[in-house]
């Protein structure tokens, strides 16, 4: 039996088919989210590499910003619910999960059942989520997937010193005018961005194992600076910006109440 979960977030939907609860089969993302073609075309498309039909899909959950418009399921869960399922599957041993995504940032924690016990949100600010390194990628005429790669390179990553999204935009332009090379100036924003939310996870009480997730968590650099900014090592997936349609899918899954068990969310 075949579930499919969808996570339609700010600035991508993905979607993750699994098969019998246990084995991901497929997934597949779409760079437009809430709002845009996104989450239709993503399940199109998922359906189409897996070979199956809407109607061999035994069950479907939503997730995400965007999931009270999408047209195939009105069978919602909430992101951190759907984020902390995935990340458990992956990681069993989970007990922190940093999720900076497109235009918020959470820190959750994970009791030993592998259940959200609290979290804490950066939801008011750009600075300190995906946007932030999107409009400063946009500036810099880098690609946000290389960002990681090139800032690792720089040893002396310069100081972004302004909280605000504006601000610090000029900062990097005022940088790129004094001749700063790329490199450091992007790893001084990865930095700042690590800085951010590594404020908000100390805040919430930082316990291992600690894993990061959501599209920025590909972002080598922010891993490597918030592992210095907490002083621990961090985990992360191949499959990190997914783990939120996994989550829905596992959930999806569960709902069919095969063999008896009842699940909680
Ligand atoms: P949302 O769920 O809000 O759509 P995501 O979790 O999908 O957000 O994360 C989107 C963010 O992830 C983008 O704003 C971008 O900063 C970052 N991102 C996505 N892919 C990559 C990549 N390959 N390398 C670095 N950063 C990435």
């Amino acid at each position: 039996m075949f579930t499919l979960g969808v996570d339609i977030g700010s600035t991508a939907s993905k979607a993750v088919i699994v098969k019998n609860g246990k084995e991901i089969i497929s997934k597949e993302i779409i760079h437009v989210g809430a709002g845009t073609s996104g989450p239709v075309r993503v399940t199109n498309d998922i359906l189409n590499k897996s070979n199956l039909k809407l109607t061999e899909i035994s069950n479907i959950v939503v997730t995400g910003y965007g999931r009270k418009n999408y047209i195939f399921s009105k069978n919602q869960i909430s992101e951190l619910s759907c984020h902390t399922k995935g990340v458990h599957y992956i990681f069993p041993d989970v007990h922190t999960i940093i999720d900076i995504g497109g235009q918020d940032a959470k820190v959750i924690k994970v009791n030993k059942d592998g259940k959200m016990s609290n979290f804490v949100m950066n939801d008011k600010c750009a600075a300190g989520t995906g946007r932030f390194l999107e409009v400063m990628a946009k500036i810099l005429e880098v690609d946000i997937n290389n960002f990681g790669e090139i800032g690792i390179l720089s040893e002396n990553p310069c100081e972004i010193s302004s909280t605000c999204t504006v601000f610090a935009e000029s900062e990097v332009i005022s940088r790129l005018s004094n001749n700063t090379s790329i490199k450091d100036i992007i790893a001084g924003i990865n930095k700042s961005v690590a800085v951010r939310v590594g404020t908000l996870a100390k805040r919430n009480g930082l316990e291992n194992t600690v894993v990061m997730t959501g599209g920025v968590a590909q972002n080598t650099g922010v891993v490597k600076y918030m592992e210095k900014e907490l002083k621990t090592s961090i985990k992360t997936s191949p499959i990190a910006q997914f783990t939120g349609a996994l989550g829905a899918a596992l959930y999806a899954w569960e709902e069919l109440n095969i063999g008896g068990k009842n699940n909680e969310r």
